[in-house]
């Protein structure tokens, strides 16, 4: 498992949620994969666990004591794990079957069962599912990013090449290129503005 920098970041908001997608989210977890030397861990602590669970309106038990540092590790390693296998699919790769499985593992030691919702095709419901213990948090987020993998248009899956968090593209016209037009987007605007000046005066 690789060692991120503890983010300085604190808890979890909705608005931090870009990802379009539970798996997604769960990716984003980890800031800036894209410099390494930069990536920040921001599943570090339980607040942040509990915090990410709750602005994902799962319903989890009072305070920070369901999750315990095994829990914490399980799903920094899954969430590891599951970025790879969604950069494989942006990228057109076929998964690795050793990743494959340990994500298949996960799900199938869930013990509680998933809410579903959705006409035609079910889809789980996180804000309707209730979290007894964190032993099962790796398993629920393991179903999403089966969920991803085997039923999503991966057309549609995306990394921003800036900071590398991933997203899934419902828009209509399916064009966008950042996590987020305010951050990345802009920054990335600022830097071509920039360029275009200094190579202006050269
Ligand atoms: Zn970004």
């Amino acid at each position: 498992m690789q060692d991120y920098q503890v983010s300085a970041q604190g808890l979890w908001e909705d608005s931090h949620f870009i990802g379009g997608h539970v798996a997604c989210d769960f990716a984003n977890t980890v800031s800036d994969r894209v410099k390494t030397n930069r990536a920040e861990e921001r599943f570090a602590s339980p607040e942040q666990v509990e915090s990410w669970c709750r602005s994902h309106h799962l319903v989890v038990p009072k305070g920070t004591g369901w999750i315990s540092p095994d829990h914490i590790a399980a799903l920094q390693e899954l969430r590891d794990v599951g970025y790879g296998l969604l950069c494989k699919l942006i990228e057109g790769e076929a998964p690795s079957a050793a990743d494959l499985s340990r994500v298949l593992k996960s799900a199938a030691s869930l013990s509680i069962k998933p809410a579903v919702s959705g006409e035609g095709r079910t889809v789980f419901d996180l804000q309707k599912t209730v979290l007894q213990s964190g032993e099962d948090l790796p398993g629920l987020l393991a179903l999403y990013i089966l969920d991803l993998i085997y039923t999503a248009d991966r057309h549609r899956l995306r990394r921003c090449s800036r900071c590398g968090w991933l997203f899934y593209d419902r828009s209509k016209s399916a064009r966008r290129r950042w996590c987020s037009m305010k951050s990345c987007g802009n920054r990335e605007k600022a830097k071509r503005h920039y360029q275009q000046r200094v190579s202006g005066f050269s």
